[in-house]
């Protein structure tokens, strides 16, 4: 084969595969749904391939043409699409944005690829514009999840975490304050209950939707759960003021929210607030400390608003340490019942003790009932503990008959939740039973907290006690809402005044005239009357004097271990 025949095979061989290269360049182009614009430097020489009618109507000369396309753009886009033609100008090889289009609901790509020569003048370029409406209405749905709550459209929590951040990097630069805000709706669940968890959505939609109105550049808002919400305010002043945002709400509740079958509902609402940097500087522990706030305001009486301070935060640190230990506490039954005398007043003989439960704990010593049975009724482990104290007091009743052989009464503090408790009549009965105690010496003491909520059903239940013999005590009388007109339809036997009375009673005209009339009251009732808090002679004299029956303090017996009542019971 001569030089020049192979030099034209080649250049055969080479123009096939250059007819091929684009036949199959064709093929890619026309099979695509996106638009290509090339543009050769050189030449100056500019084509439009592919599907361009489908994403602009207008063509394409030269290469100028194609700044029209950023008008089609939406205008939050424009920046960065503008910046993505025009690739070579910023030096790029390839760049790439994504944008919504003015007049339709799609979503464009846009790809620029550059090549440059040695020196880094372009020679080539290519623009892809592509649809990618279907992904990027996805990503935006999740980017929506991902930052809202569906339910309400505010913020969701994780969305309002990272924006706090921003207020708090911000407020730290200015040397400002950034305050937090929960709220919360007033008994929310007896909505969901009473009403139903349609309702309770609907509500928490309108609030939400309030609520809304309320956010600014310094001001977001956001839903967490259920019908708590958590409000941000950068730099709070003036119409961002805490104090009056929250007017704001509270105005707007002292008005119905309407419900889609034209009912109407009011609601209160509560709020805790946190500040940074005087609560603390740190986000998740600012929106903690405003929820502790909240939960405390609510305890002290809703529809109202209380701010964060380092006593409260003490006080609820140490009741979550308590609570924690409480629960390794009743697993090992770290606790034992004390005893104290009461006695009647005018003979002076034992009328019987009453047991009070002690909680010894390897750290930090007694603690105290006051501030342990509260926490207990709230998790509920009062149940347990409650259920000990009746069979451990039974038993070392029991045992003090066998010893002394002498009979008195037990008194046991029972709380409302375990008089509630469905099986508690059942149970009582079963320990009675199992230690052959006589009913008649023991005495259960309630509190009116356990009638206000569910009178019908304790009331009910006290009934059956009192058919099996079991005395009923009504403790603390004096400080609830129970007035002497209503004990008489309750089924009790005994009225324990409150130490309140005895704290006063000597220096106060009405405290004393107020005595007098429980005591005339009572006697018509026949009841049999205990004061508490006895602590000194003057008060057992004044007792002696207005005929109370028996008196419980102090000054006759401090509370006591089993060991160290011995000498009252040989008495
Ligand atoms: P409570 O039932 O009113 O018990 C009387 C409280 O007054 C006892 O406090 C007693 O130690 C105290 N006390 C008695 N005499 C005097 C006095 O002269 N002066 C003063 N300052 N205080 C006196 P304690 O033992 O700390 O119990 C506090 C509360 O804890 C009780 O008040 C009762 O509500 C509750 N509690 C105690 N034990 C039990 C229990 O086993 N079960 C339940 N559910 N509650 C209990
Ligand atoms: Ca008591
Ligand atoms: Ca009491």
């Amino acid at each position: 084969m001569n030089e020049m025949q192979y030099q034209v095979d080649l250049m055969n061989a080479m123009n096939e595969k250059l007819k091929n290269d684009q036949k199959m360049m064709k093929m890619i182009i026309e099979t695509s749904t996106s638009a290509f614009v090339y543009y050769n430097y050189e030449r100056d020489e500019t084509r439009v391939m592919g599907e361009w009618e489908n994403y602009f109507d207008f063509s394409i000369r030269r290469i100028s043409d194609i700044q029209r396309t950023v008008d089609y753009v939406d205008e939050t886009y424009r920046d960065e699409f503008l910046n993505c033609i025009n690739a070579e100008r910023l030096g790029l090889e390839r760049c790439v944005a994504t944008a919504r289009l003015t007049d339709s609901r799609k979503w464009i790509e846009c790809e620029c690829s550059v090549i440059y020569d040695q020196d880094h003048r372009p020679l080539d370029k290519v623009l892809r514009f592509k649809d990618v409406t279907v992904v990027n209405d996805k990503n935006e749905e999740l980017k929506y999840m991902a930052y809202y709550d569906g339910m309400t459209g505010l913020y969701n929590r994780n969305y309002f975490i990272s924006l706090l951040t921003g207020f708090i990097d911000k407020a730290r630069e200015n040397n400002r304050e950034v305050a937090v805000m929960f709220v919360d709706i007033d008994d929310f669940r007896s909505i969901n209950d009473g009403m139903g968890l349609v309702v309770g959505d609907e509500l928490m939609m309108s609030f939400g939707q309030y609520l809304s109105d309320l956010s600014t550049d310094n001001c977001i808002v956001s839903h967490f759960t259920g019908d708590m919400y958590c409000i941000a305010v950068y730099d709070p002043c003036g119409q961002t003021d805490i104090e009056y945002i929250y007017d704001r709400i509270r105005q707007r509740t002292r008005q119905p929210f309407m419900l889609s079958d034209r009912r109407e509902l009011y609601i209160k609402v509560t709020a805790g607030v946190a500040l940074y940097p005087d609560a603390s500087e740190n986000v998740l522990e600012l929106i903690n400390y405003a929820e502790i706030v909240m939960l405390r305001a609510k305890h002290d009486g809703k529809d109202s608003i209380q701010y964060f301070d380092s006593i409260l935060l003490s006080e609820f640190l140490q009741n979550l340490n308590i609570e924690n230990k409480l629960r390794d506490a009743i697993y090992d039954m770290n606790f034992e019942m004390y005893y104290q005398p009461q006695f009647e007043t005018e003979s002076g003989q034992l009328r019987g003790v009453e047991a009070l439960i002690r909680w010894k704990d390897p750290e930090e010593g007694m603690i105290s009932p006051a501030q342990f049975i509260p926490l207990a009724e709230k998790n509920g482990t009062i149940v347990p503990i409650g259920q000990w104290v009746i069979e451990d007091s039974i038993r070392t009743y029991m045992q003090w008959r066998k010893d002394y052989d002498r009979s008195f009464i037990l008194s046991i503090n029972i709380s409302a939740i375990q008089y509630k408790r469905e099986d508690f009549v059942e149970k009582l009965i079963a320990i009675i039973e199992k230690y052959d105690m006589n009913p008649r010496e023991l005495e259960l003491e309630i509190t009116e907290t356990a009638l206000i909520d569910n009178y019908r059903d304790v009331s009910e239940k006290l009934k059956l006690l009192r058919d099996y013999g079991i005395r009923i005590s009504m403790d603390d009388f004096g400080t609830g809402y129970s007035s002497l007109s209503q004990l008489k339809s309750l089924p009790i036997d005994t009225l324990k005044i409150d130490k309140s009375f005895m704290d006063t009673v000597l220096e106060d005209d009405n405290t004393n005239v107020i005595m007098e009339s429980i005591m005339g009251m009572v006697k018509k009732l026949g009841l049999e009357t205990v004061a508490e808090g006895v602590e000194t002679e003057e008060q057992l004299e004044y007792l002696k004097n207005i005929q109370c029956d028996n008196v419980q303090g102090y000054l006759t017996g401090r509370p006591c271990p089993v060991s160290d009542l011995k000498e009252i019971l040989k008495d």
